[in-house]
């Protein structure tokens, strides 16, 4: 079976089994302060696990984009040096909400896997909790008695919290798990060591396959566990180990997800693959990694300096490191790989052909980037290790400003270390290494308490579309600790406060019950809840609470929404169909939006832009709001697919004219109300994606005001010219020719003054010593020296003077043949110099210097009269 084909009975088993099949959610996670990335199929059902939203499905399966490289999944470091981990992998997934439990989860499993897919049954094993004293939990016997239905004792094994329970996070729901491994190995291995011993123990030919988590209780914030009313089954199948499987592999590489892209390697770099040396691994880190970063550009996510960002840049500079290091690549080679990947992927995912181009040129231009950044990083290395010839050992803190400051990577570090004779002080680098977590960690540290319910608990409904007031109960609150400083959160049976999300800011507003009055200082959303930030906690928490929106703000705040809107529409007229949102983020004050496009936009296309969207502003085109419709009707509509928005199976669509697209964001009721809209500037955030900053209605009027006040100003300044652009024209042509004047003017001098020091030149053994004492500036006494050194040998000229605005100066000046006998002035006027407390430099003929003491410019004197004639 091809890959695609396993994939597909996969979905169809499920579906035959009553499940609803739904897509993957993007890979890069928008709106989730607790994730940055999709690490497991469950990530897009949390809220229906959690309760904050209710369930659409009882069953559903899918196959789910995941990577796993940061937070508490990170397996970046496995990846390419074993052969069934990757940074990102497809993990495909059924999932019982309050439906089915263990017994169906560990049948179909079984049915699947055996009578599907054929798996020999005497390969398989499957491990089954075996319980916790201290969360007083049981060994799960209820699982233990499904395995032994299909399996023989020997194959099922008991395994620990670690292994066998699994919980989201910190808080939350949780469970027993049962994991079902698969022993790979030849029948000859399987003879000589019997493969129950070597489940769990990193064995790359005995792994893990799929794991059935049935999730049965909630984990609080003091450690307790308390059951959950509704159970629920998660399952996570690796689908790139299942290929290796059921193809008779022993790698994941070996499969056909994987052979296209080794073999496109393998022709660029001229180097054969082999599995078990340094090459395999780098071809198979590049194979692998190459994947995680195209995808993750798709789904929106650049490389950059911080968090999800930064994230992506690493996993690209450490497939560029194995490629330089390994397979002599010194040039942009991930991108030419692309192409590739998408003529292999480019149909089941059908983002990455449509974002091929500014997939290849972001590649591009961070490859070369970073390989700069390897050559310079290189001779610092170069430095260090000179710098520690002595001992051959380069300390930790060394490394570590290589690692940090410079992204350079460590290993490569060791590498050029060990070829050089050196050693690396490791465990100082991982003191600092760890210091810097800590530091991480303590700036975002947050502690929330418990969820504690008032009243009955309730999904809350967001009435924020139709309203900025109602009245509201409180169904939950908390107290979460930030960075030391508590803040309340409440959440409430209905809310009017828009909840930050999509790039749209929070809500801010007040509460009130009786004379007390709240303020809600910001709204944000976790796992789909609104959450309200309050000033404090109501003395009665089970009043009924007047909510009202801070109704100034938010209108902004919508205005400048809605501009985003007409923004891009109006780019894509402008600038082509190509334009396509990349990221945004909208406040009361003004808006970014940013949108891939490949070059700066002219000062006539940003004119021509501005003046389309206030066209359609003027339009006064009402909001045409459509909630709740199913995604293919929204794409029929030509609604815009926004990047990273998680489709669920209906969606919102906006409409103001021709522009339409999804989103959950606010908007103003009719085009007009947004008022007017300027551009504040246009710049570039990355290869191919550009920024607009813009604001709209009193804000776009004040900054036109500032303009004006600013052309007021030039104007009064120009005694009211009519013609303000003549006269200040004007003013800089005569400025031009005055400053020529005066050029000419201190030529005059110059002349003048090189007259008088010639004429009073005296001769100490045979050099014409030659000096001035007074002067207007620096720059009239160098002329002054360039004079003379034109039309003097065997001299010697020294300006030594206090300039006009009171700054000692140094001039010093040797002819030619003085220079050919060794004289310096650079040199001697720098010795001249400590005694203005200045510096100087300059050429050997010739040397100024400028300092603070004037006191000292006699002493100077003679010192520069004793080095040019050495008495
Ligand atoms: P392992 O112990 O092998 O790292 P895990 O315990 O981290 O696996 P789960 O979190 O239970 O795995 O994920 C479910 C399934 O997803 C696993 O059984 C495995 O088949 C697959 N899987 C997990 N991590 C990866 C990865 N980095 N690359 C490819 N497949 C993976
Ligand atoms: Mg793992």
């Amino acid at each position: 079976m091809t890959s695609n084909e396993i994939r597909q009975t996969f979905l169809d088993f499920f579906a035959s089994k009553g499940h609803t099949i739904v897509p993957s959610a993007p890979m890069v996670v928008k709106n989730d302060p607790t994730l940055m990335f999709t690490n497991a199929g469950m990530n897009q059902f949390k809220d229906w696990f959690l309760g904050n939203e209710p369930a659409k499905y009882n069953r559903v399966a899918d196959s789910q984009k995941c990577l796993r490289v940061s937070g508490k999944h990170n397996d970046l470091e496995e990846v390419g040096h074993d052969t069934y981990h990757h940074t990102m992998f497809e993990m495909l997934g059924n999932w019982s909400f309050g439906d089915y439990f263990k017994k169906e989860a560990i049948q179909w499993g079984w049915e699947l896997l055996t009578e599907v897919f054929k798996l020999d049954k005497n390969r398989l094993y499957a491990t089954v909790f075996e319980g916790s004293e201290s969360d007083g939990v049981p060994m799960d016997e209820e699982a233990r008695q499904e395995w032994m239905k299909y399996l023989p004792e020997s194959h099922i094994i008991l395994g620990n919290k670690h292994d066998n329970f699994w919980e989201m996070g910190d808080t939350g729901p949780c469970g027993p798990c049962s994991e079902i491994h698969i022993d790979l190995r030849s029948d000859e291995e399987r003879a000589k060591v019997d493969g129950v011993t070597l489940v769990n123990q990193g064995h790359h030919l005995v792994i893990e396959i799929w794991n059935l988590v049935f999730m049965q209780f909630n984990r609080k914030a003091n450690g307790s566990l308390e059951p959950l009313p509704a159970k629920h089954v998660d399952t996570g199948m690796g689908f790139e180990r299942l290929c290796m499987a059921l193809q008779g592999k022993q790698s994941n590489y070996d499969t056909d997800v994987f052979t296209g892209m080794i073999d496109a390697i393998a022709a660029l770099s001229g180097k054969k693959y082999e599995p078990d040396n340094e090459i395999g691994v780098a071809m198979r880190v590049i194979a692998d990694h190459i994947r995680a970063i195209s995808f993750s550009i798709a789904d929106g996510q650049l490389p950059s300096n911080v968090k999800a960002g930064y994230v992506i840049r690493r996993i690209l500079r450490r497939a560029v490191r194995y490629g330089y290091t390994f397979l002599d690549f010194k040039e942009p080679f991930l991108c030419r790989l692309v192409p590739n990947l998408v003529a292999q992927m480019g149909d089941a995912f059908p983002e990455l052909r449509k974002q091929n181009e500014l997939i290849v040129r972001v590649i591009k231009e961070e490859e070369e980037a970073f390989l700069r950044t390897l050559d310079k990083g290189i001779k610092l290395m170069d430095n260090i290790m000179a710098k520690a010839a002595g001992t051959k050992k380069i300390s930790g803190v060394d490394a570590f400003t290589l690692y940090d400051t410079y992204g350079f990577p460590i290993d490569l570090s060791e590498l050029i270390a060990r070829e050089n004779g050196y050693t690396i002080d490791l465990d100082a680098f991982n003191v600092e290494l760890e210091k810097q977590k800590q530091r991480a960690r303590n700036a975002t540290a947050i502690e929330a308490g418990d969820w504690m319910s008032v009243g009955k608990d309730a999904v809350t409904e967001f009435v924020g579309y139709d309203t900025m007031a109602t009245d509201v109960n409180i169904v939950r609150y908390r107290t979460v600790k930030v960075k030391n400083k508590e803040q309340i959160q409440l959440v409430f049976d209905k809310t009017p406060f828009y909840g930050e999300m999509g790039g749209e800011v929070g809500d801010s507003g007040w509460i009130c019950a009786g004379d007390e009055k709240i303020a809600i200082l910001n709204t944000i959303k976790e796992n789909g809840l609104p959450i309200h930030i309050a000033e404090r906690l109501p003395s009665d928490l089970r009043a009924t609470f007047k909510a009202q929106v801070d109704t100034e703000r938010r209108i902004c705040i919508q205005n400048n929404h809605s501009a985003t809107h007409l923004l891009h529409a109006a780019l894509r007229k402008v600038l082509g169909t190509h334009v396509e949102q990349k990221g945004s983020f909208v406040g009361p004050e003004s808006f970014r939006f940013d949108f891939s496009h490949y070059e700066k936009m002219s000062h006539e296309q940003i004119n021509e832009v501005e003046r389309l969207v206030n066209k359609m502003i003027r339009a006064n085109a009402p909001l045409q709001e459509y909630r709740d419709v199913p995604i293919e009707e929204a794409r029929g509509m030509g609604a815009m697919a926004l990047f990273g928005e998680k489709y669920g199976n209906s969606v919102r669509v906006i409409k103001f004219g021709d522009s339409i697209e999804l989103c959950g964001g606010c908007h103003a009721p009719a085009t007009g109300s947004i008022g007017y809209f300027r551009i504040i500037s246009e710049s570039a955030i990355a290869a191919g994606v550009r920024r607009i900053e813009a604001t709209t209605g009193l804000r776009a009027e004040i900054m036109v005001d500032n303009m004006e006040e600013t052309i007021s100003a030039i104007r009064e300044m120009c005694n009211n010219a009519p013609d303000l652009l003549a006269a200040v024209r004007k003013t800089v042509e005569s400025n031009e020719s005055y400053r020529k004047a005066m050029e000419a003017v201190q030529q005059e001098r110059a002349i003048n003054i090189k007259n008088s020091v010639k004429a009073t030149a005296q001769t100490v053994d045979g050099v014409s010593v030659m000096t001035l004492r007074a002067c207007l500036s620096m720059e009239l006494a160098r002329n002054v020296a360039f004079l003379l050194h034109g039309e003097t040998t065997a001299s010697v000229f020294i300006a030594a003077f206090e300039s006009e605005d009171n700054k000692p100066c140094l001039v010093l000046m040797y002819s030619d043949d003085l220079v050919a006998k060794g004289k310096d002035a650079g040199k001697d006027i720098r010795e001249a110099a400590k005694l203005i407390q200045g510096g100087g430099g300059g050429q050997k003929f010739l040397a100024t210097a400028g300092g603070k003491n004037v006191d000292g410019l006699s002493e100077a004197t003679e010192i520069l009269l004793k080095l040019a004639t050495g008495k």
